[in-house]
């Protein structure tokens, strides 16, 4: 029943850039798979949404100060944003993957070693860079963006960062030159998420719009889209 969200428009707040998530194309429009789903779930359910690509630190921060309704931003769930969000069923395996320059010789953690390191504030790239910093001894410098992330790695600045899988693999395949060098980590799904409390007719909206999509195989064309068909 989605009553309580039809006719009403609804603030969701996103990356600035994450493709294959989401991403301006030439017409300046925001697309990518999150930005199909949430217009076509809301299409499905009756309601309106107004996207705000804030970038993704500050779109998880509107959500938490009520300035938005919602995040849709390849938004890893995780047991410690849980008690700041309640999330949708997952829509996307993902996890964190190392990369270098495409002419780089390192190739795992042990030789980041008095090295520099780039992240995306917010992220659970960062989380996961900080959490073994110590350990293999590296210094980690922070962007909002992943394009400047990319970009610190290939202009050697930094000669690696931390970044979601599927969207390291899209930038690659799409020129970045950077490479892929370790097995992802902190293998996550990612959901759409509310402030824990808020929104709850919203979310289930989410719910039941994710699940006919999947049912009407909307959900398989639209990553088809991005994807190709054989992922
Ligand atoms: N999946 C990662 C996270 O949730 C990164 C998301 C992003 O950079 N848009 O932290």
């Amino acid at each position: 029943n989605n009553s309580k969200v039809k006719g009403k428009t609804f603030v969701i707040g996103t990356d600035v850039t994450f493709p294959p998530f989401e991403f301006a194309n030439k017409n300046n429009k925001y697309v990518g798979i999150d930005m199909d789903l949430i217009r076509a779930i809301a299409n499905e359910q009756g309601f309106k949404v107004k996207i705000k690509a804030l970038g993704f630190n500050a779109a998880v921060q509107a959500v938490e100060s009520g300035q938005a309704d919602g995040v849709i931003a390849g938004m890893s769930i995780t047991n410690e944003r849980k008690a700041q969000f309640d999330f949708s069923k997952p829509y996307f395996n993902s996890g964190v993957v190392m990369a270098v320059a495409k002419n780089s010789k390192i190739h795992k953690l042990s030789e980041l070693k008095g090295k520099r390191v780039a992240v995306k504030t917010g992220t659970s790239g960062a989380d996961y860079a900080n959490s073994i910093k110590k350990k293999y001894g590296f210094k980690v410098v922070t962007f909002d963006d992943s394009n400047n992330m990319y970009q610190d790695v290939s202009t050697g600045n930094s000669v690696a960062c931390f970044e979601d899988h599927p969207v390291m693999q899209y930038a690659i395949k799409q020129g970045t030159k950077l490479k892929i060098v370790t097995k992802p980590a902190l293998n996550a799904p990612y959901g759409f998420a509310v402030k824990k409390g808020h929104n709850q007719a919203l979310l289930q909206a989410f719910n039941q719009g994710l699940a006919d999509l999947k049912a009407s195989g909307t959900y398989d064309s639209i990553k088809a889209k991005y994807l190709g068909a054989d992922e």
